[in-house]
C-alpha cells in the first residue's frame, strides 16, 4: 500500500470525527476533515484524495448526494458511515457507488481495517489504468473550460485548454505545431515558434503532478504531438 495515503473524512460530528482522526493518522494516514457535504466537494476538487469515508447525515447536502457528485468525478474508495438501517438498506439496494459501509457505532479498528483493505482492493484492480474511460481520466467540460484529470482539478491556462480541447475531438491524432497554433492561437505570427512547445510542457508538468507515471500527451519527433488518455 502506498504509503500515507490521504483519507478525506466527511463528518459533521466532531466527537465521531476525532476518534477517526486519531485511529487513521496512530496508522500513518493522512486526514482531511469536512463537516459538510459541500466542504467535502471542494476539498475533493481540490486535494488528491485515496479515500473517502462519508457519513450519510450531514447537515446541508446528504451523504448519497456527495457519493453521486464524487462519483461523477472519480473511482476513489468511498466508505460510507452509517447509523440507521434504513440507510443501509439504500446504500446496498441502491447501488449507491459505495465500495463498503460501516455502521455506527464501530471501533476504530474496525474502521482502520476497512479502510486498509478497500485501499488494497483498489490498487490490486485499479480501474483507471486497466479501463480508461473519459470519466476517469481526462474531462473537458467546454462550458466553464475546466479539465479533471483523474477526477483533479488542473489549474490551467487559456491557451492549454485550447489545446486539450482541440487534441481531445481526436485522441491519439498527431498534430503539428502549426496546426495546433492556428486552431488555438487563431492568429499566430512568426515570432511565436515555440509557443506550442512551452505550452505543451506546462500542460505535462500539471497532469504529472496528479499522476506522474501517465503519459497523456505523446511527442512524435518532428512531426507533432498526440492525445494518449483520453
Ligand atoms: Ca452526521
Amino acid at each position: 500500500m502506498k504509503p500515507n495515503a490521504r483519507v478525506l473524512l466527511v463528518e459533521d460530528e466532531s466527537s465521531i470525527a476525532d476518534n477517526i482522526k486519531y485511529a487513521l493518522n496512530a496508522a500513518s494516514f493522512e486526514v482531511l476533515w469536512a463537516t459538510s457535504g459541500m466542504e467535502a466537494l471542494t476539498l475533493f476538487k481540490e486535494q488528491a484524495i485515496d479515500l473517502v469515508i462519508l457519513d450519510i447525515g450531514l447537515p446541508d447536502i446528504d451523504g448519497f448526494e456527495v457519493c453521486r457528485q464524487i462519483r461523477e468525478l472519480s473511482q476513489v474508495p468511498l466508505l460510507f458511515l452509517t447509523a440507521r438501517s434504513d440507510e443501509i438498506d439504500r446504500v446496498v439496494g441502491l447501488e449507491m457507488g459505495a465500495d463498503d459501509y460501516i455502521c455506527k457505532p464501530f471501533s476504530p479498528r474496525e474502521l482502520v481495517a476497512r479502510v486498509k483493505t478497500n485501499l488494497r482492493r483498489y490498487q490490486i484492480s485499479p480501474p483507471l489504468a486497466a479501463v480508461p474511460s473519459q470519466d476517469e481520466s481526462l474531462v473537458l467540460n467546454d462550458e466553464n473550460r475546466t479539465v479533471h484529470f483523474r477526477g483533479q482539478l488542473l489549474d490551467i491556462t487559456r491557451y492549454e485548454f485550447g489545446i486539450l480541447q482541440v487534441m481531445h475531438k481526436h485522441p491519439k491524432r498527431v498534430y503539428s505545431r502549426e496546426e495546433l497554433l492556428e486552431k488555438v492561437w487563431h492568429e499566430p505570427d512568426n515570432s511565436m515558434d515555440r509557443v506550442v512547445d512551452t505550452h505543451i510542457k506546462t500542460l505535462r508538468a500539471k497532469l504529472k503532478e496528479v499522476d506522474e507515471k501517465a503519459e497523456v500527451i505523446k511527442t512524435h519527433r518532428g512531426i507533432g504531438y498526440s492525445l494518449e488518455i483520453y
